[in-house]
């Protein structure tokens, strides 16, 4: 990537990243149905967000659309691609290959081109030198071989929470880049490992928060 894009992207905010790859799903979806062009207002109905927000995402990023036609999805694609991926794609891991595990495995498995699950560790000994939905499975001990051999950049933490301490560590210790952590405990690491935690419970409160809230308000105007 030419630096002048790579000093546009660097302070790029973390809600934008988010919307990009929201925004490359769609594209995506549109170009499959032989759309050549998209206007801001269009993907922002798509995402209900604002075509402002929209706008100002993409302005970002220095790309602008023409008045007449708006944007052409297949360079909006590239330019997304370029921002967020690695040229040479990065290898993934999922530690804990139980329900969530295989269940995120399954999903994830030929989504991305530039992401591919290549491992999967578990303390299972009947999982441990396996294959599980095709990907091979190793003991944590391995991890520091492993993740060096495949140059895993990323790790998927699918285990139970009490194990998050020896994972994290392991983790640290193996070198990895890269954290998404799927279990109610948070996990510290350092600040050159990149993290993102998706806490299910969490984001189900925060549903039953605001349906709580609009429960009170009707009934307050029945009242
Ligand atoms: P699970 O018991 O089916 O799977 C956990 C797997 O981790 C097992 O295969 C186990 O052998 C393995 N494991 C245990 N210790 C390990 C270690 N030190 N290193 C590597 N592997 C290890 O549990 P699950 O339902 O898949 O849930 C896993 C985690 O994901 C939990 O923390 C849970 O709270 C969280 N979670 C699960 C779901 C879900 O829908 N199942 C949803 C959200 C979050």
């Amino acid at each position: 990537m030419v630096k002048e894009t790579q000093n546009l992207i660097k302070g790029l905010p973390h809600k934008t990243i988010e919307r990009l790859s929201q925004y490359r799903r769609a594209l995506l979806i549109c170009l499959e149905k032989g759309k050549e062009y998209i206007f801001s207002h269009e993907i922002a109905e798509i995402q209900h967000i604002t075509s402002v927000q929209v706008r100002r995402d993409l302005m970002l990023i220095g790309y602008s659309g023409t008045l007449r036609k708006g944007y052409n999805i297949k360079e909006l694609i590239n330019l997304i691609g370029n921002i967020i991926d690695s040229p040479g794609g990065i290898n993934v891991a999922i530690i804990g290959m139980g329900n969530l595990g295989r269940a995120v495995s399954k999903y994830l498995t030929h989504k991305r081109q530039k992401l591919t699950i290549v491992a999967g560790f578990d303390i299972n000994s009947k999982k441990i030198g396996n294959e599980i939905l095709g990907i091979p499975c190793y003991a944590p001990d391995e991890m520091k071989q492993i993740v060096e051999e495949k140059k895993i950049g990323i790790a998927i933490i699918t285990v139970p929470a009490t194990k998050i301490p020896e994972t994290t560590k392991r983790l640290i210790n193996a070198g990895i880049r890269g954290v998404l952590n799927f279990t109610p405990t948070p996990v510290v690491v350092p600040d050159n490992i990149f993290l993102e935690e998706y806490d299910m419970i969490t984001s189900l409160e925060k549903v039953a928060f605001f349906v709580k809230q609009a429960m009170i308000e009707e009934e307050e105007n029945r009242m």
